[in-house]
This record gives C-alpha cells, structure tokens and sequence, in this order.
C-alpha cells in the first residue's frame, strides 16, 4: 500500500525557514534555568529548530531573534540571544556536519 511508510519528522529551521528532518537541525529549548542548546533533542518542552549553520543562526539574529521567541513562546530577547550565541558555539566548536546524529553522551 502507498504512503504507508513512516517518515522521519521535519521541523523547520527558524533562520532560513526551510522544512527539514528534525534529525539534521540544532534544537533549542525552554528550560527552567533558561534557554538551552539540546542538540541531542533530549530534553522535555517547547523547542525550536535551527540548521548547523552560521548563516541560520546569523538570519535569526538579523530579525532580532524573534523566530526564536515565538517559537519558544514569548522568552525575554536577552535569553533569545544568549541561546544564539550558544548554538553559535556549538556549531563552531564543535562543526557538526549536517545530518549527523552524535551520540557521544549515549
Ligand atoms: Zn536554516
């Protein structure tokens, strides 16, 4: 039968607003000490999705990070752009190539 098998979820990057599978974007999320980076999508809550990739990220900053803020329903700017920065280090520290699934905490 068609259509019968089961897709990978998408999510859509809020820098460049492509849909892509969930497993190849940075997740950020909501958490009660602050926004958090959880780029192994392990943690419970609200997220929101952003490619591995400089030029994202940059695209969210450029809006004042209110893809971010919507997407984590209404977090203060300063917690939006500190999680930026965060994924920013992420991805520049640890160059994390599209599509990759780390698990080295597993
Ligand atoms: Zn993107």
């Amino acid at each position: 039968m068609p259509g019968t098998a089961p897709r990978a979820p998408v999510r859509t990057c809020i820098g460049c607003r492509r849909a892509r599978v969930k497993r190849a974007l940075l997740r950020v999320t909501r958490t009660p000490d602050g926004v958090r980076v959880d780029p192994e999508a392990r943690l419970p809550g609200r997220g929101a999705y952003l490619c591995p990739d400089p030029d994202c990220i940059a695209a969210a900053r450029r809006r004042g990070a209110s893809p971010l803020r919507t997407a984590l329903r209404g977090i203060a700017e300063g917690d939006a752009v500190a999680a930026l920065d965060q994924l920013e280090n992420h991805v520049v520290y640890h160059q994390v190539p599209v599509g990759t699934v780390r698990s080295e905490n597993a």
